[in-house]
C-alpha cells in the first residue's frame, strides 16, 4: 500500500461504515469512523441477506458470529392477502448454498450490527470515534478535511457512508432532500412462541395486496418473527422519518386481509414506522478522494431485500480497489465502473417489485390467482434473483 493511501476517513458507523473499516483493516489500512450518535445501537427490525452479502461477511472472518444469531429460512413464498392462497417464490436453505455459494440469512438489524461493531472494536478500538457528525468536506490538494463541529481533520481520502440524509452528498452533489416515495413501512418483530403452528413455519413470506403488502420471516435463531407492512400513502405527516405507532393504526391498514394477516397485526408491539423515502440515481459516487457508498450513494426501496446487501457488496470491493490502486481517485473511479450500473438496476427492480407487490389486479377476485401465476412464474424468479445472489464481490476482477 502507498503511503499516500493510509490515512481513511469513514463517516458514519452503520452497516457500511463499519464493514467498510474491517475490509479495510484486513488489508492493512489506517482507518478512523466517524459516527453522529453517541451511543452505538441499531433500532429497526429484520434484515435478509441474501448469499451476495453474506460472502462479505465470510470473507471478513465473520460467518460464525454471524450464524449464531441468524436464521436460515427454507425458503420463500408469495400468499394472496386475501384467501392465503400460496405459491412457492424459491427455495433457500441448502438450496442457497448449492446455488450461489453461501447461506440466506435472516437476522435482526441490531444483532448485525453488534457483530460488525465488536469485531472492529476488537480490531482497532481507537479508530471509533463516537458523536462526532460530520458538517462537511472540502478537498485540496493534499487530501481531503472532514470538519465537524469541534474541528478539521485531515485525511487521504473520505469514505461517505452516512445513509440517506448524507451530509456528504449534499457537500459533493447539492443540497436535495430526499423525497417521500407514497410508502411507509410497519416494521416491528413478535416472539414466534406466540404465534400459531402455521406463523412459525421457517420459510420466509410476501403476502400480496392491492396497494399494500407484508413480509415476514423467522429471525434470532427463529425465536422472533419479523413484521414489515409496506402500505400507499398519499403524504407523511409527521417530521420525522420514523416515528412509533399504534397496533390500532397497523391493523388498520390491514383490515379485510386473511385472519393469519390480523394475528399478526394483532401481536406487533409499539410498531415502528418508517417513511419509505428516494433519490435521483447519480452518474457518479464520487469526487475526486471523496467516495459515498450504501445508502449514501444509492437508496432504494426494499423490495428486493439488497439495500444493506448492496452495502455489504460496496463494502468489500473499495476497500478491495483501494487495494489494487495507487492512489484513492483511481480506486473510486474503478468502484464506479463495478458499481454504477448493478446498483441503478437492483434501486429500478425494486420499484419494479412495489408495483408488482401492489397490483390493482390483486384486488379482482377472478383474475388475482392468474396475476401471481403469471408474474411469480419459475422462469421469471429465477430472472428476477439469480444475477443478485450469484454475484460474489470476493472475486470478481478490480
Ligand atoms: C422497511 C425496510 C426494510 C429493509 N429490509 C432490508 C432487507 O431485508 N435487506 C437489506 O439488505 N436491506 C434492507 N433494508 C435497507 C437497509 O436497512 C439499508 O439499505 C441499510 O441499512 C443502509 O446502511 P448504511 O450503512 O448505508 O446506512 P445507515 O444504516 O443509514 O447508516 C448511516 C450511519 O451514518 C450515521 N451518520 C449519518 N449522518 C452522519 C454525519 N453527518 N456524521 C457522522 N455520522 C453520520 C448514522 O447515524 C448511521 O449510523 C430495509 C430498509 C427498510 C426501510
Amino acid at each position: 500500500m502507498s503511503e499516500s493511501l493510509s490515512r481513511i476517513a469513514i463517516v458514519g458507523a452503520g452497516i457500511a461504515g463499519l464493514t467498510t473499516a474491517l475490509a479495510l483493516l484486513q488489508r492493512g489500512f489506517d482507518v478512523d469512523v466517524f459516527e453522529q450518535s453517541e451511543i452505538l445501537n441499531e433500532v429497526g427490525a429484520g434484515l435478509q441477506l441474501s448469499p451476495n452479502g453474506v460472502k462479505v461477511l465470510m470473507e471478513l472472518g465473520l460467518s460464525d458470529q454471524v450464524a449464531a444469531i441468524a436464521c436460515a429460512a427454507a425458503g420463500k413464498e408469495v400468499r394472496l392477502w386475501n384467501t392465503g392462497q400460496t405459491w412457492k417464490l424459491f427455495d433457500l436453505g441448502q438450496d442457497s448454498i448449492d446455488r450461489f455459494g453461501a447461506p440466506y440469512w435472516t437476522v435482526h438489524r441490531g444483532d448485525l450490527h453488534r457483530v460488525l461493531l465488536d469485531a472492529c472494536r476488537e480490531r482497532a478500538a481507537s479508530r471509533l470515534h463516537t458523536g462526532r457528525r460530520c458538517i462537511g468536506v472540502t478537498q485540496h490538494d493534499g487530501g481531503v478535511d472532514l470538519h465537524f463541529a469541534s474541528g478539521v481533520a485531515r485525511y487521504a481520502a473520505v469514505v461517505a457512508a452516512d445513509g440517506v440524509h448524507s451530509q456528504v452528498r449534499q457537500a459533493l452533489f447539492g443540497a436535495e432532500q430526499a423525497s417521500f416515495t407514497g410508502l411507509i413501512a410497519w416494521r416491528s418483530t413478535i416472539p414466534i412462541a406466540e404465534l400459531p403452528a402455521e406463523l412459525q413455519r421457517p420459510v420466509g413470506v410476501n403476502w400480496v395486496g392491492p396497494g399494500a403488502h407484508v413480509i415476514t420471516y423467522p429471525l434470532r435463531r427463529g425465536e422472533l418473527l419479523n413484521f414489515v407492512g409496506i402500505v400507499e400513502k398519499q403524504t407523511w405527516s409527521v417530521e420525522s422519518w420514523t416515528s412509533h405507532g399504534t397496533r390500532e393504526d397497523c391493523a388498520r391498514d390491514f383490515r379485510g386481509w386473511h385472519p393469519l394477516v390480523q394475528i399478526l397485526t394483532g401481536a406487533v408491539e409499539a410498531p415502528l414506522q418508517w417513511a419509505l423515502l428516494s433519490r435521483p440515481p447519480l452518474e457518479r459516487y464520487a469526487v475526486g478522494n471523496v467516495c459515498l457508498i450504501g445508502d449514501a450513494a444509492h437508496p432504494t426501496l426494499p423490495f428486493l431485500a439488497q439495500g444493506a446487501v448492496m452495502a455489504l457488496e460496496d463494502s468489500l470491493l473499495l476497500a478491495r480497489c483501494l487495494e489494487k490502486c495507487r492512489a484513492p481517485q483511481d480506486a473510486f473511479r474503478r468502484f464506479e465502473e463495478l458499481r454504477l450500473q448493478r446498483t441503478a438496476a437492483i434501486v429500478r427492480g425494486s420499484s419494479e417489485n412495489a408495483k408488482r407487490f401492489h397490483h390493482p389486479e390483486l384486488a379482482d377476485q377472478t383474475r388475482a390467482a392468474a396475476y401471481v401465476d403469471r408474474e411469480w412464474q419459475p422462469d421469471l424468479v429465477r430472472r428476477r434473483y439469480d444475477w443478485l445472489f450469484d454475484y460474489d464481490p470476493r472475486t470478481i476482477e478490480i
